[in-house]
This record gives C-alpha cells, sequence and structure tokens, in this order.
C-alpha cells in the first residue's frame, strides 16, 4: 500500500561565520513560515563544521536573533561539530561502493589543469581518478560523477538540469584540511532530520544537484527543493560576512520580519511593522503564497 506522504519537515541551516543579516533572516522566514503554512515542522541546523571560518559567538548570536524574530524551532539544534561519525560513515560506504578515489592535487595544480564550466567556475578534470600519479600524497578525497545528469523541479526556480562532469567534476566530500565537505554534511544531515522540503536561498542551487547524486548514491531520500532569490547589497555583492553585511537591527524585529517578507514578494501591509513579530509571523504564515516568490536567483536587499 502506498505510504501517506510524509509530514512537511523543514529546516534553516545557518553557517555561524557572523551574526544574522537581512540574506539569512529572508531564509530563515522563508523556510519557517513555509513550514508552518504547510502545517509542518522547522527545524535549526548550525552547520558548524569548517572550524576555520567560524566566529567565535556566532552560533549563539544567531540563535538568540531568531528566538528575538519569534524564529521558534520544533526540538533541539543540531549542531554539525558533534556529528563527524556519522558522516565518517557515510564516506566508508561511498568508498566501500568504489565511488570516491584520493585526489592529491594542490590548489596551485587545481587552479592550472582545471576546466571552466558554463558558468565560468572550475570543473576539476580527473587527474587523480585512476590513481595518484608516483610521489603524489592524497590530499583530498572525490567522488566520481561518471556520466550523471540530475534534473529536478525548484519550487521557484522551475526545472534544472545538471550534468555534473561538465558543470562540477568528481567533487570533493573531504577536504585537504581534513574536514568533510559541505555537500556530503548536508546530505547526511537533512536525511537524518526527516527533513522533507529545502527552501533556502539561491546562491544553493547550483550545489542541489551535488546533494541529489550523493542522496542516491547513499539510497537517502530526495526532499523537495524551493531556491528564493538571494539578497545584495547596492554594488551587488551577495550579502554576507565578507561582503560586511550589517546585522539584523533587533531592536525592530518586525521590522526587519516585514522587510523580508515585501522581499520575497508577500506584500505585507506596512502597517504590520508596529506589530509584535508573532503577529507579522501569524500574518504571514496566513497569507503565505509560494506562487508569489520572485523567480530570479538574486535581488536587491531593501535600505533598512
Ligand atoms: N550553511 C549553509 C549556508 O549558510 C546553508 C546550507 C543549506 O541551507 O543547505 O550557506
Amino acid at each position: 500500500m502506498p505510504q501517506p506522504p510524509a509530514r512537511y519537515r523543514g529546516r534553516f541551516a545557518p553557517s555561524p561565520t557572523g551574526p544574522l543579516h537581512f540574506g539569512s533572516l529572508v531564509a530563515a522566514a522563508a523556510s519557517y513560515v513555509d513550514a508552518r503554512a504547510a502545517g509542518g515542522e522547522w527545524l535549526v541546523r548550525m552547520e558548524d563544521l569548517d572550524r576555520p571560518r567560524e566566529q567565535p559567538g556566532a552560533a549563539r548570536s544567531i540563535l538568540a536573533a531568531l528566538a528575538a524574530l519569534g524564529l521558534e524551532p520544533d526540538g533541539e539544534v543540531l549542531f554539525q561539530s558533534r556529528r563527524e561519525g556519522a558522516y565518517r560513515q557515510a564516506l566508508a560506504r561511498l568508498a566501500a561502493a568504489g565511488a570516491t578515489y584520493p585526489c592529491g592535487c594542490t590548489r596551485k595544480e587545481l587552479a592550472d589543469s582545471a576546466l571552466a564550466a558554463p558558468d565560468g567556475s572550475l570543473v576539476y578534470p580527473g587527474t587523480c581518478r585512476d590513481g595518484l600519479a608516483p610521489g603524489k600524497l592524497a590530499r583530498a578525497v572525490r567522488v566520481r560523477v561518471g556520466d550523471a545528469v540530475v534534473a529536478f523541479d525548484d519550487a521557484v526556480q522551475g526545472r534544472i538540469v545538471s550534468d555534473l562532469a561538465r558543470d562540477v567534476g568528481d567533487f570533493v566530500v573531504l577536504r585537504a584540511d581534513g574536514l568533510f565537505a559541505y555537500q556530503l554534511a548536508v546530505v547526511v544531515d537533512d536525511a537524518e532530520q526527516g527533513i522533507t522540503d529545502v527552501v533556502r536561498g539561491a546562491d544553493l542551487l547550483d550545489s542541489t544537484p551535488r546533494q541529489i547524486f550523493l542522496q542516491r548514491l547513499l539510497g537517502l531520500p530526495t526532499p523537495r527543493y524551493a531556491h528564493v532569490p538571494v539578497a545584495l547589497n547596492a554594488r551587488g555583492e551577495k550579502l554576507s560576512k565578507q561582503t560586511l553585511a550589517a546585522p539584523v537591527d533587533l531592536t525592530r524585529p518586525a521590522t526587519a520580519l516585514v522587510a523580508a517578507l515585501a522581499f520575497l514578494g508577500q506584500g505585507p501591509p506596512a502597517g504590520l511593522a508596529r506589530a509584535e513579530p508573532r503577529t507579522v509571523l501569524d500574518w504571514a504564515v496566513a497569507h503565505w503564497s509560494r506562487a508569489a516568490i520572485p523567480h530570479a536567483r538574486a535581488l536587491a536587499a531593501p535600505e533598512l
């Protein structure tokens, strides 16, 4: 007998590289409201795997910001820094299936040898695919993409098709610095948390085919995806720690939420900014329209 569809479960998965800014608020609000509008659950996962990029105190500050905005997760926050064992197991399964190989290429060799993908990014040319050249030491572990073509229907961005060999090449699952790659960790954790719907920024759209590919290799379910536009600053750069995005002003949480909902095409009444954050979120859940989200990969952030 066919199983009833699993209950909707969404998530917000920030990296603690700095305080919550408008761009991350958009992803948090979109994933939260989409989950609640579907009668589902919403989880938070702290992606604190990349210790060198972490800013001390950022994880705590992001969680405090979510609380001040009324974005309360269902259940405990999952910290990736405590999940090494699960990633190690997944990597071992990929290796046992013959899907991975050690790569000894240095950064410089990669830059010199890489091919250009259609979007201008670099594609690994497969230098170490058939074994390490004599004298080369294993640095990273890559997964073979073979001739895989991954297609999926994104709820906002439409049909996405990626020929992995052309678009990324064999990609890293264990980094040269010994850290598990984001692509592997996210797939293991989305499955562990039972995520049915991933709503996140369109800067990650190009990662999704790699994630679906890994889900298939590992026998894990593929969630539905919705990639919302990324917020750009006045110089056309993605808001991020690197581009010095301002933290969300938590003295006016409702104003920030209303701005995020406007950015997402939801047309919130301006007066809502004077309400409590809870009221803003209730309005958003009651009026949520996926169809109203602009079908763009990036949009200018409002002046706040
Ligand atoms: N941690 C990633 C980021 O902050 C997001 C990962 C995801 O949503 O899949 O960019």
